[in-house]
């Protein structure tokens, strides 16, 4: 399902040739004999939407496929929702018992884990209790009592989460933890659907998933894919940029739509680990990196972090850049870091 913060993305004009400047000939197909096409598949809770550029419609029908069947792999082994999953069963292991998992698996951990030593706990894939507590509390429209919110508190923390790199395996060292990947496991499938399309002759594709996006090489004969950001849902759209994108991704946090309202305040599905409480601030987070694996933690850490914060580790970081928009009540305002410029390319609608 889209956000009511729509994204799109409106490739450059077509320039025709595969002369010097162009680098499209390296798949032995000319540049300009690739086509444009585009499938969608729902996957993670959200639409998947691969768009990319191949010689004819078998070699697209074929390459997106396998990335589809890439995401839904991951999908089975990440999601919280089957206790199934690989994930899932991991957290029924007793507390302070070593389990060897999936690599795949371990290296969402192991990356979910910097990003937690990074932002100084606020991305931490150990929320599970609290983010089901306000689940719960979407559905019945009550706030969790402050007893449950202080005993799911107890099994949250990453430094209780242990990761072995040699052995590969995951020790959850409290009872009661529940691992939750909402934050970083689509920018993950979207860099891994990226790969697999590499692996089938694609080397230009674009791959979103809502508010994840992840690219390979340009379209033929341009410069990047142009991706618009920092839209406010209906509002009005002065401070939404173009940035353009080549082999990069940008993920945005902060969706409106996803929050409960209760006793008159919204509270967003992002929490503050360290209170267990969800996000009251109104930001809107979009974070520019090589990988969306990355921008995908990173913008739900900077949303936790706000903006001063937040801004300090995207400029601590090379390579990085993050859009920042807050909207209250009375005005809207946008902040950017300095590398945004690298990508922006004007106001959106231009
Ligand atoms: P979206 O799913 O809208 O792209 P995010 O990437 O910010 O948004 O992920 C939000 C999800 O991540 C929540 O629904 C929850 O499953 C999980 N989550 C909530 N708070 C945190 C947090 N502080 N750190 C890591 N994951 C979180
Ligand atoms: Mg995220």
């Amino acid at each position: 399902m889209f956000s009511r913060f729509q994204r799109w993305v409106v490739p450059v004009t077509l320039v025709l040739g595969c002369g010097p400047m162009l680098t499209g000939c390296r798949s032995g197909v000319p540049a300009q004999l690739l086509q444009r096409f585009e499938f969608q598949q729902p996957h993670m809770g959200t639409l998947f939407t691969i768009t990319l550029y191949a010689p004819d419609e078998s070699a697209a029908r074929a390459a997106s496929g396998a990335a589809f069947e890439k995401v839904a792999a991951l999908d089975r082994m990440m999601t919280d929702y089957d206790p199934e999953s690989e994930l899932m069963q991991l957290c029924r292991k007793p507390s302070g018992q070593a389990v060897r998992v999936s690599d795949e698996l371990f290296d969402v951990l192991q990356k979910s884990q910097r990003v937690a030593e990074l932002s100084d706990g606020a991305f931490d894939v150990t929320v599970g209790p609290v983010v089901r507590l306000w689940r719960r509390a979407r559905r019945t429209e009550m706030l969790p009592a402050p007893e449950a919110l202080a005993h799911a508190r107890a099994a949250v923390g990453w430094r209780k989460l242990k990761l072995d790199a040699r052995s590969r395996t995951v020790t959850l060292t409290v009872p009661d933890m529940q691992l939750d990947l909402g934050g970083i496991a689509k920018g993950f499938a979207a860099d891994k659907s990226l790969e697999v399309l590499k692996q089938h002759g694609i080397s230009r594709a674009l791959v979103a998933a809502s508010g994840d996006i992840a690219v390979s090489e340009p379209p033929p004969g341009q410069r990047g894919w142009r991706v618009g950001i920092g839209k406010l849902g209906g509002e009005k759209e002065e401070l939404a940029r173009n940035i353009l994108l080549n082999n990069a991704a940008v993920s945005t946090s902060g969706d409106a739509e996803q929050f409960v309202e209760l006793a008159g305040k919204r509270y967003s599905h992002i929490v503050d680990p360290r209170t267990g409480v969800g996000l009251t601030e109104r930001l809107q987070v979009s974070v520019i990196a090589r990988r969306a694996v990355d921008t995908d933690s990173l913008a739900t850490a900077v949303s936790v972090l706000g903006t001063e914060r937040g801004l300090k580790l995207i400029e601590a970081r090379p390579e990085v850049a993050a859009l920042i928009l807050r909207a209250d009540e009375m005005h809207r305002s946008a902040v950017e870091s300095s590398r945004l410029k690298k990508f922006n390319v004007g106001r959106a609608g231009q």
